[in-house]
């Protein structure tokens, strides 16, 4: 009960293969394919559902849903969630307040009841039983709010309708130009006329029917000029292309060492052989290096550490500029932090601290065909430690 996992790691931040196939025999293999970082990086959480291994709401949502429906047979009927919720044209409030309405979170007089907490809990407005059928869609109230929106198809809800079947109705219910309002109007209008059950409640404050249809038109007609905006000014593209910038002008100095790394992999053993070679002005012939690495559980694991092997050879060797090739693209973009990889974020880590060493140094892609030294070495170290393990 008491372990931890620095138990089954020696100092120097490698896996005690001894302890960890006397503690945990039946996940050994799975714990040794796990690649800690040597250089001590500190500790955090990983998101395992997703590859990048950081959270979002929409995979935890996913997830959560998935383990309900695991939990119970009685399933939901067919509504997509992803597809007529979270990825309606609105802001995540609204998202997350469709998600709210059907799931019963409101503090809606049939849900107060249900759970025993008020008396009195009848529609601020005409005082039927306050149902999200009736609050959104079939109080005379709302019936007058809809009417003030410029919808292009009338939309039909009758009195027993299911919200899900209602919102499944709404789904093309888009505005008559001129209106700018790309999507559906819904969210806004389902959003106004909560605000405005609100203010008769909290504040005793009356909103006409109109002024809640023209508050809802308002609210997606500026989250729909913000979207424009944001679309046209990029701002995700622009720091794109300054990060590329960064990593692609250090390459190619006439007195930078040229390293080309790679690994091969045998998927029934579990070995990769790495191999990485240096190049350039500065050193005479080219010079080879190669190693072997078992419990590696995948190519691009097998790719880093290679880079991770050629760049601790280098410092050995006192290169102080360095570009270093790899054939793997995710490998390169992970380095160069475009993109995240949970099985990665260990070696690279180390990548990075090692990195502080060099002077110049930059990571590049580097087709197939213009590494074959390395890819050769690395065949023949890995066929050789498999042949040489099977007759010791
Ligand atoms: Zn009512």
């Amino acid at each position: 009960m008491d372990l931890m996992v620095s138990d089954l790691l020696t100092d120097d931040l490698n896996w005690n293969r001894a302890r960890v196939e006397k503690f945990l025999p039946e996940l050994s293999t799975k714990i040794m394919s796990l690649h800690p970082s040597r250089s001590g990086m500190e500790d955090r959480f990983i998101w395992q559902p997703l590859p990048t291994g950081t959270n979002s709401t929409r995979s935890g949502y996913f997830s959560a849903s998935k383990k309900v429906k695991e939990q119970s047979t009685n399933t939901d009927d067919n509504f997509n969630w992803i597809r007529e919720v979270w990825r309606h044209k609105c802001s995540l409030k609204l998202r997350l307040f469709l998600w709210s309405i059907i799931n019963n979170a409101l503090p809606l007089g049939e849900n107060l009841q249900k759970r025993g907490i008020l008396s009195t809990t009848n529609c601020t407005k005409c005082n039927e039983q306050e149902t999200k059928m009736h609050i959104f869609f079939t109080c005379p109230f709302a019936v007058e709010v809809w009417k003030s929106i410029p919808l292009r198809n009338a939309v039909h809800i009758a009195a027993g309708m299911d919200f899900k079947e209602a919102l499944l109705r709404f789904k093309d219910a888009v505005c008559l130009p001129p209106t700018e309002i790309v999507g559906s109007i819904l969210p806004w209008v389902l959003w106004s006329l909560w605000t405005s059950r609100n203010a008769v409640l909290f504040d005793s404050k009356e909103i006409t029917p109109e002024e809640t249809a023209t508050t809802g038109l308002r609210l997606a007609l500026e989250w729909n000029q913000a979207q424009d905006k944001r679309i046209k000014s990029n701002p995700l593209l622009g720091r794109a292309r300054t990060k590329n910038n960064r990593s692609t002008t250090a390459p190619l100095r006439n007195n930078s060492i040229s390293c080309k790394t790679d690994a091969a992999w045998n998927e029934t053993r579990n070995k990769a052989g790495l191999a990485w070679n240096f190049s350039g002005p500065q050193v005479s012939r080219t010079i080879i290096g190669s190693s072997t690495q078992e419990f590696i559980s995948s190519p691009l694991v097998a790719e880093a550490l290679a880079v991770r092997a050629a760049m601790e050879a280098a410092k050995e060797l006192g290169f102080i500029n360095l570009n270093v090739f790899s054939d793997s693209t995710t490998l390169i973009r992970a380095i160069n932090g475009r993109i995240q990889r949970k099985e990665l974020i260990g070696i690279i880590s180390d990548i990075q601290s090692i990195s502080s060493g060099f002077t110049s140094l930059s990571f590049s892609h580097i087709p197939r065909l213009e590494n074959s030294l390395s890819d050769s070495i690395a065949k023949e170290a890995l066929h050789h430690s498999v042949t040489s393990s099977v007759a010791g």
